[in-house]
């Protein structure tokens, strides 16, 4: 069953072009700023609205409609709130360039008279966000953007002025997906874009799952199975990260040194303490900027291009550039950073530190 009804608006120049989108690459979440008004009063007001604005889905506290199909263009992220010096409009995320409204769904969620959300408005809008999610192969941690994000709108404002709460609502939206595929996926699923395939890792293993499975060896084979581990349990020791067929696996120790392999994707587990880069093993050379580079990475994982950012944390950094799919930058080393589960590659952008979320680069 959906987590929205459907009730689309007659198509009107305004509000419902009838333009078909080029994709969906990201889902962009919203308010309303309208205190006090429902969804079924915004779906009412955009019927006959004579402004270029809308949204797709509108969700309060007892509903969520789907006001646009979802294969339509709605007027929601294309908005023009800042300029650089040289005069073009601020468009924080790279993959929605050039208009956000062509490759995007916005959700919208209404507010109580008081300004607030609702507690219930907030789960319906994770639910909707889980389907969406799943609907078009998106990833909620890194695929949900606030509207701020590509425009500097302030919208949703309480998210904008609290970006941990809208950290938060994504890894709800993360857990509830994972609740559900961890019950029948294998907890063998792993990432092959981890940050490096040379990472040397320190620190404690904690299993997030209920009987994930450890090996005697690096393998996914079940006859390597060794036993299961339940959720919060773990290893006290992470030796190192190894690769073992397409994905990953830590090589861990129990309290008595005996040595296990277990999967090192994070949906299944989660590694307290540091986890670094192997020394660099070759290339030294230095650049104009004299800040030393380890090597370089290949951009990869994104549409069409890499955002560069002033510090390792993608909810509070400032954007330095891109750096487009496929082509290959410097890398001075690699951190755990901010609001990242793969960290951060630290990148030498025009001279200067800079830095790339780890899922967008691969070690060349
Ligand atoms: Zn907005």
């Amino acid at each position: 069953m959906s987590t929205y009804t459907n009730n689309y608006i007659p198509i009107n120049k305004y509000t419902r072009p009838g333009l078909k989108l080029n994709g969906v690459k990201k889902l962009v979440v919203h308010y309303t700023a309208n205190p006090g008004a429902g969804a079924d009063n915004h779906r009412k007001y955009f019927s006959n609205a004579q402004v270029y604005a809308s949204a797709h889905i509108f969700v309060d506290k007892t509903e969520a409609i789907c006001i646009i199909p979802l294969n339509e263009v709605a007027y929601h992220a294309n908005d023009i709130q800042q300029r650089d010096s040289a005069g073009n409009p601020y468009r924080g995320v790279a993959a929605l360039k050039p208009n956000a409204n062509f490759l995007s769904i916005g959700v919208e969620m209404c507010l109580e008279k008081d300004g607030s959300f609702h507690s219930d408005t907030v789960e319906r809008t994770e639910d909707v966000f889980v389907e969406l999610c799943k609907k078009f192969g998106l990833d909620p941690i890194d695929d949900i953007v606030r509207h701020y994000d590509i425009t500097h709108k302030n919208c949703p404002a309480p998210w904008v002025s609290n970006s941990q709460k809208f950290a938060d609502f994504k890894n709800r939206v993360k857990a509830k997906m994972s609740g559900e595929s961890v019950s029948k996926a294998s907890p063998t699923k792993s990432t092959t874009s981890s940050p490096s395939s040379s990472s040397a890792a320190t620190g404690s293993l904690k299993s997030k799952v209920d009987k994930l499975r450890f090996y005697s060896k690096p393998s996914w084979e079940d006859k390597d199975v060794v036993g299961t581990v339940n959720k919060g349990i773990g290893f006290p020791t992470v030796v190192e990260k190894v690769k073992v067929g397409s994905a990953y696996q830590y090589k861990v120790k129990n309290s008595k040194g005996d040595t296990y392999y277990i999967t090192a994707a994070d949906e299944y587990v989660t590694v307290s303490g540091n986890v670094k880069t192997s020394a660099p093993t070759k290339s030294s050379a230095k650049s104009n900027s004299g800040i030393k580079s380890v090597g370089k990475i290949k951009i990869i994982g994104v549409s069409s291009s890499a955002i560069v950012m002033d510090k390792p944390d993608r909810n509070k950094a400032k954007n330095l550039g891109t750096v487009k799919l496929g082509d290959t930058i410097s890398i001075s080393g690699s951190v755990k950073g901010s609001n990242n589960a793969k960290g951060y590659w630290e990148v030498i952008y025009k001279g200067k530190r800079g830095y790339i979320s780890g899922q967008y680069g691969k070690k060349i």
